[in-house]
Order: C-alpha cells, then structure tokens, then sequence
C-alpha cells in the first residue's frame, strides 16, 4: 500500500523511540539525560542521528562498520570527536560505564585499558596539545613552500559553530560550506528565513573572508530525519544532491533566495554538488539567475558579486571540461565521491576501506591532467575531498600543481607545517617519474621521499 509505504518512516522512528524507552535509554530529544563524557559505540550510524547527541558530552564515536569518508566520520572529526570505525565486535565486548580510550588517530581502541596504556595516552594528549600549540604558532604565516609557491589553504564547514574555526585556525576561507548539515541538525525542513538566518550568520562569522556555499547534498548516506526519499539499491550512486534538487526545484530555490538575501550588498559564491553533466548545470545555473532577477526585480539589494561553480565528483564530468570550464568561474575536486566512483568502491564499506588508494598511479594521472586543463582555462580549481587534509596526500596535490585546498580545520596546521618545509620543485619532478609506474600504491614511495627530503607529513 502506498500510503502505508510513505508512513514505514514514521514507525520506524517511533520504533526506535519505543526502544530507546525500553531499554531505559535517552533519546536524542532529551540532550540533559546524556551522561557526560561519554563514548559512543554503534554498528552504524548516520550523521543526522550522531547530531541527536550532546556534542560538549560526546567524547569519542566507535562504529563497528564505517570508514573514514563516511560521512558520520566527516561529521565526527569536524565537531572534533575521535572516531575509529571498522571496530569488529565492539559492541559484544563493551559493557555500559566501562572505561574506553579511543586513538582516532592510530584507530585503536582500548577497553577497560591498564594504567600503562592510560599513563602512555595521557602522555600522547600532552605531546598532542605541545604540537597543536605549534600549529597554533603558524596561524598568521603564509602557506608558502620553500621554494615560493603559495598554498591557499581554506576550511570546511557544516555547523555555524564551525565558523569560529576561521580565525582559530588562519585558513584562508570556507572553501566548502555543505549546507545540508544544518538540514540534518534540524527537524523539520528550515524554510527561507531559517536558512537567511544561518548563512547570514557563517558570513557574518567569516568577516569578509570568502564563503563557498554548496547547494544540498542530500540522499545517498546523508538522509534527512524528516524526509524519506525512499530505498535504492546504490544511494550514493542514486537519487541525491543535484538530481534531487533538479527534481524538486523549489527546495533549491528557497536555498538559493535565502543566500542572495544572506548575502545582500556582500559576495556570494555557490557550488552545485554531483554535476555529471553539462545541462544539469545549466538548469541549475538559470534556477540561480532567475532567483537574482525575483530578488532584483523585488528591489532587494543583490550580492555585491556571484561566483559559481562545480564540484568534480562524478568520472564523467572529467570528460567534459571545457564545456564546463567555458560556463564555472571555479570547480572543485571532491575527492571522497571522484575516488569512490573512479574505483567502483563505495566510500562507506568497511572492507574496502584499504582496498584502493588515492595515492595510486590513476588517481595521480586524473588529477594532473585535471589541474592543467583548468590552469590552461584560467579557472581556479581547488580540492575539498578528505585527501586535502592529509598531510602525505596534501604534499601530492601540491606537487601535481594544486594551489587551492580545502579541509577539515584541524588539518590546516598539520598541512601548512608540510607546506613550510616542502620544495615543490623537487617533487615535481619526482612524481613525473612515478605516475607511469603499475604499481597498487605509491604511498610508501612518496613517504620515503618526504622522509629524504625533510618534509614534514
Ligand atoms: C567529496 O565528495 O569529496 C565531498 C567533499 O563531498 P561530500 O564528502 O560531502 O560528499
Ligand atoms: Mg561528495
């Protein structure tokens, strides 16, 4: 029956709130029962239930599956949660109240660990704290290799929380602001003055700094709460982000109205997530233009200037950019979706996570031909993926000639201490030499290298 296929979601829910009583449990509706300091450890999670809990309680997140692209990992690490996924068994070996260290570093867990084990973390979290003063220390100076050539580093973001993050950290700008975030932390879809509200409030926060807003990317593994938009059997390759917002055209013109007005009188600059061909960005570009002539038309004031752009994430796209770099003033790399589907190798399977690496001869041959089609059309060209924020892939990226890279904010440090002791010539020419090579990796390759070479990864 339709109408009771359309209310599945619904009992699901009461269903999990009824268990939730059972047990004895609190639900996320009920932030002050939450004990503090608490360890959460799940089968699987998605990143609108991890948003239920208590964030200044939540101290660490154990998924016995997962990855580190899923997105509840992303979240996770951007609220600044230690997250180890892919920990068999844990749930069968954890008691309630037991003591548990999680190493979302190292990806350990401890359980019920012995004084040693706690004596050498606590040694670890004060090392910890010495080099993120140090970090710390390279706020105001520039991301500049040793041999001149400048890095923009920028941050990502979700939460009006993660704004904060800019002048903390010295990053150049949002270059990813996934405004689906805000949609999983709520209850019910925000409407056009809610959504004002909250970009107004990442511009205000960011203070002239420039601010990248990604229209929805929903569906796949970021399901809203409040909305069921129904099973398939490959969501991530399924109905989600642009394909959903195309479809249903006023969900993304109220978003687009709420970030002309947010941006009155300032800069605005938008990116459509999973273009994976020419005319979806097209329709999408007119909904923008005929939000501008409403608004204008209205008497409202306009952004001061509009930049538009495209995340790469779908392999097709790649084979369409001049017509894309003809219409974008910027595209940007997103590397978690471009990996996942270049290798056929869904970015939330725990027993593919070490299967394929993006530091393979592929992945380097597709970025460099990608960042010297760009360079050659004068568009800017950047990379938002979780890759940028590893130090080892970070010095990959710039050495194939990126200079724009966007990451999760505890990342810039670590990135820019790399950069500082980087010489980019070096490295060119090296990875010229390896990327013909037929090997799985070339990550220990590139290591040695960083280690020869006194780079700090
Ligand atoms: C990506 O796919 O690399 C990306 C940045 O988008 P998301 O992780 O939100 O899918
Ligand atoms: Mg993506």
């Amino acid at each position: 029956d339709p109408y009771l296929r359309e209310r599945l979601h619904d009992f699901n829910d009461l269903a999990r709130r009824l268990l939730h009583h059972l047990v004895g449990r609190s639900t996320g509706d009920d932030l002050e029962s939450q004990p503090d300091d608490m360890i959460l450890i799940a089968r699987e999670m998605g990143p609108a239930e991890l948003l239920d809990y208590d964030r200044s309680k939540l101290q660490g997140l154990v998924l016995e599956g997962g990855s580190v692209t899923t997105h509840v990992a992303i979240v996770a690490r951007a609220l600044d949660i230690p997250v180890v996924g892919r920990a068999e068994d844990a749930l069968d070996k954890v008691e309630n109240l037991d003591p548990i260290v999680v190493d979302g570093d190292n990806a350990q867990v401890f359980i019920r660990p012995s004084e040693e084990v706690l004596d050498s973390y606590s040694d670890m979290i004060s090392a910890r704290a010495q080099r993120i003063a140090a970090y710390a220390s390279l706020r105001d100076v520039p991301a500049e290799t040793k041999d001149g050539v400048h890095v923009n580093l920028d941050m990502n973001a979700g939460l009006v929380i993660d704004v904060s993050q800019l002048a903390a950290t010295g990053a150049d700008g949002i270059g990813l602001y996934r405004t689906e975030i805000p949609f999983m932390d709520s209850t019910s879809f925000p409407d056009v003055d809610r959504q004002t509200e909250i970009y107004g409030q990442i511009l205000d926060g960011a203070d002239g700094k420039p601010v990248i807003f990604r229209t929805l990317d929903i569906g796949g593994d970021k399901g809203l709460p409040y909305w069921d938009n129904g099973r398939e059997e490959n969501p991530a390759m399924g109905w989600r982000a642009i394909r959903i917002a195309l479809d249903r055209p006023g969900l993304m013109k109220d978003q687009l109205r709420a970030m002309i007005r947010a941006a009155a009188g300032r800069d605005l600059s938008v990116m459509f997530p999973m273009i994976s061909e020419i005319p979806e960005f097209d329709r999408a570009r007119k909904l923008l233009d005929q939000e501008l002539e409403r608004a204008g038309g209205k008497g409202q004031t306009l952004p001061a200037q509009i930049r538009v752009g495209s995340m790469l994430e779908v392999p097709a796209l790649l084979y369409q950019l001049p017509a894309l770099l003809s219409r974008v003033d910027f595209v940007s790399v997103g590397s978690n979706d471009l990996f996942q589907f270049l290798f056929a190798s869904d970015r939330g399977s725990p027993k593919l996570a070490d299967r394929y690496d993006t530091l393979a001869p592929p992945v380097l041959a597709m970025l460099r031909h990608l960042v010297e089609t760009c360079d050659a059309a004068g568009k800017t060209v950047s990379l938002c993926g979780e890759m940028a924020g590893r130090p080892l892939d970070a010095m990959v990226l710039v050495g194939l000639g990126f200079r724009r890279l966007s990451m999760t904010p505890s990342s810039i440090g670590p990135v820019k201490a790399m950069i500082r002791s980087l010489s980019v010539n070096d490295l060119s020419q090296y990875l010229h030499g390896l990327e013909g090579l037929a090997e799985h990796s070339l990550r220990e390759k590139l290591r040695e290298f960083a280690v020869d070479h006194g780079v700090m990864i």
